[in-house]
């Protein structure tokens, strides 16, 4: 029921485009407050005005407020210093969406950058390990509050040439498992959303700019759309209070 996130604070990294924004967006059509996150400011903007208008055409009185925070979740001086930046009226957070992360390279072993090793990690898994425990002493604070973090198939899944980045996703899968049962018995929720292909920009960063290469891995299927999974967020999200969606994996019909 939709209506459980009516007024609710959401917080969603990496809102600036793909998923995150369509979460963002979708979150505020259904009367929640958005605080989005993400490096790119003129980005963040563009999606802050799109969460406006839907919460607009929504008609709904709840919710309405949004706040856009330029902040790199693989800086932990950044990640310390949020609460300076997120207004008053949106520090009750009630859902932490950790969906910052990407794919750089589709390189073997012996030839990937030590650069790309160490910013995979450092946002696909320490900055998602550090917003989750800023998020989760306000929870256990405040004893109520909900973890949902993006995993992958490549976190079930290794494949040649991503070597990385499915070790970040299968970090993902172990981190999010240990604070599911960690947090068993409290009212504080923790799910796993884990994405067959979508079609965003992430190809086109996996393929350093190169749209061609990135268009080549949808030929001849049908990826699901940001909408798809945001869908999934908002869903997860909505569930009543005893129910935890702990994961998800969901694909294309062309997928397995
Ligand atoms: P996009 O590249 O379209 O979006 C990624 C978002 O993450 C952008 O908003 C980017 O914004 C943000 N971001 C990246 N690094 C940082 C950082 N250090 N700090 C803050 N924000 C950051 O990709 P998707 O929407 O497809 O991916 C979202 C999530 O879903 C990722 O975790 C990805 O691994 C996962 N996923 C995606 C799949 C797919 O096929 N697309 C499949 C399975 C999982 P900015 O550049 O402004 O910081």
């Amino acid at each position: 029921n939709a209506s459980r996130l009516l007024g609710k604070t959401v917080l969603v990294t990496g809102a600036s485009g793909g998923i995150g924004a369509a979460t963002a967006i979708l979150f505020a059509k259904g009367g929640a407050n958005v605080i989005l996150v993400a490096r790119r400011a003129d980005a963040l903007k563009t999606v802050s005005d799109a969460c406006v208008a839907a919460h607009k055409d929504s008609g709904l009185q709840q919710g309405g407020k949004f706040a856009a925070i330029q902040l790199d979740v693989s800086d932990k001086a950044q990640v310390a210093a949020l609460w300076d930046k997120v207004p008053q009226d949106l520090q009750d957070v009630d859902v932490l969406v950790n969906n910052a992360g990407y794919v750089l390279g589709v390189e073997h072993v012996g030839d990937i950058a030590d650069a790309d090793i160490e910013g995979m990690f450092a946002t696909n898994v320490f900055g998602l390990i550090s917003m989750t425990q800023l998020l989760v002493r306000k929870f256990k604070a405040k004893q109520s509050g909900h973890v949902i973090n993006l995993g992958s198939i490549a976190g079930i899944e290794p494949y040649a040439g991503g070597s990385i980045y499915t070790a970040t996703k299968h970090a993902v899968n172990a981190f999010t498992g240990s604070l599911l049962r960690e947090l068993v018995n409290t009212p504080i929720r923790v799910t796993e959303i884990q994405p067959g292909m979508v079609e965003t920009e992430f190809s086109v960063v996996r393929y350093r700019g190169d749209t061609k290469a990135a268009a080549k891995v949808y030929e001849g299927l049908q990826p699901l759309t940001a909408g798809d999974i945001a869908e999934e967020i908002v869903w997860a999200a909505a569930r009543p209070p005893h129910v935890n969606i702990a994961q998800t994996l969901v694909f294309p019909v062309n997928q397995a």
